[in-house]
């Protein structure tokens, strides 16, 4: 039987660009696909002579040799065919992952199916490690690096990953004969439809191996440990997250790794609670010392500072050491050290400090005067240059 013209076949110009081709194999490609005309030599024909007309023209190549020389150009040439029986299924459905769009099952991609496996790639992922840090102020005031040993699934040494004893035990799939493609029935909008997809017996990789290696019994990963650098970041909170690609359990068969997650738990301190990015000191004084001032020390979190109480001050006083606090992972700056002053009132009394004690209660000045203390200049100076 003599071929037709590609041109004719695709129903196209001679001048058609690759989407017209495109548009017009896919339409093709659909009418006469073979799950629509069960046991219909004719509509196979009419498929196979459609994919050989678009594999032709699509490739700008054969399609100068096919202009010029007819079918003659391409039959001969050495990107020809091979053989005279045109393209086979096995060909056809190969083609379509080319054609379709870089997944594996094109009409997944024409009918929006979405997802389809990666022909030729299934490669598995290692899978993520969880992790928990423990940090305190300190750390997380300047930041901190953390030597940290992980057990996990790390590369088997003995076959290099590949699962396989030597390199005699590898051999070719004989599901899919070494492509790594299978055909496969999907359901879609109009009816079953053959797509190709990743063989399940190689998963993509064309290759099964005949002899498993003894450490890791064919899986490419044994059970070791790694030690990992964390860099973490100063200004971290409680509950945030950090990860590191790759650093999670070893794919299998030489499959990429998982990532390391890595959850901050802030450890609570002897001395400060957190406000965001401001740190709480309660300081305790006694009466006299907010009585008739005084200077105490006041720890910060990397050193301690000397602050001043004025006379005069009350419970409940706060002083602010600016810039004191934490850093935010998010912003430049720093919170501030807030100093809650408490008066401590003794729970126990010997009869002399009784006496003073009453003695002092009827005195003026020891009524409360809420509201008619104002401050005066002075005060508020010492309250800025304390805070
Ligand atoms: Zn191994
Ligand atoms: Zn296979």
């Amino acid at each position: 039987m003599a071929k037709r013209d590609y041109y004719e076949v695709l129903g196209v110009s001679r001048n058609a660009d690759k989407d017209e081709l495109k548009k017009a194999y896919r339409k093709l490609a659909i009418q006469y696909h073979p799950d629509k005309n069960p046991n219909n030599k004719a509509a196979e024909e009419k498929f196979k002579e459609a994919a050989e007309a678009y594999e032709v023209l699509s490739d700008a190549d054969k399609r100068a040799r096919y202009d010029r020389f007819g079918h003659a150009g391409v039959e001969q040439g050495g990107g020809g065919f091979h053989g005279s029986g045109g393209m086979t299924m096995d060909d056809i459905f190969r083609q379509f992952g080319n054609i379709f769009g870089d997944g594996g099952s094109p009409f997944d991609a024409f009918f929006g199916g979405g997802g389809g496996g990666q022909a030729g790639g299934a490669v598995q992922k290692g899978s993520n490690i969880r992790i928990k840090i423990n940090l305190d102020l300190e750390d997380i005031e300047k930041g901190v690096s953390k030597k940290i040993k992980v057990k996990k699934r790390i590369r088997c040494t003995t076959c290099n990953g590949t699962g396989a004893k030597d390199s005699s035990s590898v051999k070719t799939c004989s599901n899919c004969q070494g492509s790594g493609y299978v055909r496969q029935i999907k359901n879609t909008f109009l009816g079953q439809m053959q797509t190709t997809g990743p063989c399940p017996v190689c998963h993509g990789k064309g290759k099964t191996i005949t002899a498993h290696c003894n450490t890791c019994r064919g899986e490419g990963t044994t059970m070791g440990e790694d030690t990992i650098d964390i860099d973490i970041p100063a200004g971290m909170e409680d509950g945030m997250q950090l990860s590191m690609r790759g650093k999670g359990n070893a794919g299998p068969n030489q499959g990429p790794a998982g990532d390391l997650l890595i959850s901050i738990e802030v450890n609570p301190h002897k001395h400060f609670t957190r406000d965001g990015q401001n740190i709480i000191y309660d300081l305790f004084v006694n009466f006299a010392d907010v009585a008739l001032g005084n200077s105490v020390n006041v720890p910060t979190l990397n050193s301690e500072v000397k602050i001043k109480i004025p006379a005069g001050t009350q419970s409940g006083k706060i002083f602010r050491l600016s810039g004191k606090g934490l850093p935010s992972v998010n912003s430049y700056g720093k919170g501030d050290q807030l100093i809650y002053v408490n008066v401590w009132t003794p729970k126990e009394l010997t009869s002399e400090e009784k006496a003073i004690l009453e003695k002092m209660r009827q005195s003026p000045n020891f009524v409360p005067k809420p509201g008619q203390n104002p401050k005066g200049f002075f005060d508020r100076m010492k309250e800025y240059f304390n805070g």
